[in-house]
């Protein structure tokens, strides 16, 4: 459950930072344009630049930032179709990585330190060569 809400708030900051980067760069770019004396400054282009032509390229930044951060929740999360989930298990056999709701060998809900050591050492002991292992 908190696990979820983790995910989901990431996704919520990384959202967060993008548009605050929005306005961010806005804000900056406008100091920087009255201290560099660019806003006094008026040529055949000053129109076009300060107009449609600075939201242009507004847009493509916006558009990169976009592109840059679907780029990267597309290469973590999940590979299930339509699923936004963090995607950390690998399924063996197959190059996808599934998030811990669609992949069938991890359980969603909590397991025990106990069950998890279990677990483990039985790998442990699958992995063990037959000529070191104790004679039982
Ligand atoms: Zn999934």
């Amino acid at each position: 459950m908190t696990k979820k809400i983790g995910s989901w708030l990431l996704y919520v900051v990384l959202l967060a930072a993008v548009v605050l980067m929005a306005f961010n760069f806005d804000v900056v770019r406008h100091w920087l344009a009255i201290h560099t004396g660019t806003v006094n400054e008026s040529g055949p282009y000053y129109g076009f630049w300060s107009g449609f032509g600075s939201d242009l390229g507004e847009a493509t930044l916006i558009g990169a930032v976009s592109v840059g951060v679907y780029t990267g929740a597309r290469k973590v999360n999940c590979h299930t179709k339509g699923c936004w989930r963090i995607g950390h298990h690998p399924l063996e056999g197959t190059p996808y990585h599934l998030c811990k709701h669609h992949h069938p060998d991890v359980p969603t809900t909590g397991a025990s330190l106990e069950h998890i050591l279990e677990q483990h050492k039985k790998f442990k002991d699958a992995q063990l060569d037959p000529r070191e292992a104790s004679p039982s």
